[in-house]
């Protein structure tokens, strides 16, 4: 049973199950090393688990950065370790929208999109705040890796046309 509000202990269970295949997943497609990610650890948190300031309405997920985001000279540093933001009450209400999906569908869509904007920033040299423009593109880019990516996975079709970030007024802003 799905209600609004936030990820129970369950919940979380499903999206790590989610988050280990979509490293696998994407470390295979990037053709990264096996340990790419226990070398370069990221973490998810839950908006229960950040400050006010990362709640966002709009959106079910956006990176943060651990420590310090600017080197002396002011460049983006690009070994800081990454966190992803799960906005849960956003995930939970479009699910509760949708019976044409579960969490486990939604979430791995979700973490292999957020894996593969940090392995765009970290290996291919792209700006983690880009202009709009750039950053339009860049979603459109992502969101193509990731259909790509998860071509072939059962049941994620449905979503990768829902959130297709061209055509819909409303997906648009769907992720950072
Ligand atoms: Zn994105």
């Amino acid at each position: 049973m799905i209600s609004s509000g936030f990820f129970t202990r369950s919940d979380r269970t499903t999206i790590s199950r989610a988050a280990r295949l979509a490293e696998t997943l994407t470390q295979r497609y990037f053709d990264l090393a096996p340990d790419e990610w226990r070398r370069y650890p990221y973490r998810i948190f839950t908006r229960g688990e950040v400050d006010k300031t990362f709640h966002q309405s709009e959106i079910f997920a956006h990176l943060v950065r651990f420590g310090e985001t600017t080197s002396s000279r002011g460049d983006q540093r690009r070994d800081e370790p990454f966190g992803i933001v799960l906005q849960d009450p956003n995930i939970l209400l479009a699910l509760l929208r949708s019976a044409r999906h579960d969490l486990w569908t939604l979430g791995l869509f979700i973490l292999t999109h957020e894996l593969t904007h940090i392995v765009r920033f970290r290996r291919f040299d792209v700006d983690l705040f880009p202009s709009t423009e750039e950053r339009d593109k860049e979603e459109e880019l992502v969101h193509g890796i990731t259909s790509e990516i998860l071509a072939g996975v059962t049941n994620t079709d449905y979503i990768l046309a829902l959130y297709e970030p061209s055509g819909s007024r409303v997906s648009k802003a769907r992720f950072i």
